[in-house]
């Protein structure tokens, strides 16, 4: 690999690459068109929403998708079960 080839891949895979991974995703026709969980529509032409909403990729076909309230939640669950975890041994 040359320098320039890496400068490129550098490019690629730097600090703003989950920004474009998600707009790639956003692009995606297999994205849901409402929240998981609160089933809140989303609307795929806003920008703002395709910024702060969240979306899980299980495979090809399991696309979940999360609004930020709903993504806090699920995170302040995870944060409160890790908690009990470590408090258990
Ligand atoms: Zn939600």
């Amino acid at each position: 690999m040359n320098r320039k080839q890496r400068r490129a891949m550098e490019k690629k895979v730097g600090k703003d690459n989950s920004q474009k991974l998600a707009d790639k995703i956003f692009q995606f026709d297999k994205l849901p068109d409402e929240c998981l969980a609160c089933l809140k529509p989303f609307d795929k032409k806003s920008k703002e929403m395709a910024t702060t909403w969240n979306v899980v990729i299980r495979d090809k076909d399991t696309v979940r998708l999360y609004c930020p309230e709903c993504w806090d939640t699920a995170q302040k669950v995870i944060e409160q079960y890790k908690k009990e975890k470590e408090n258990d041994s």
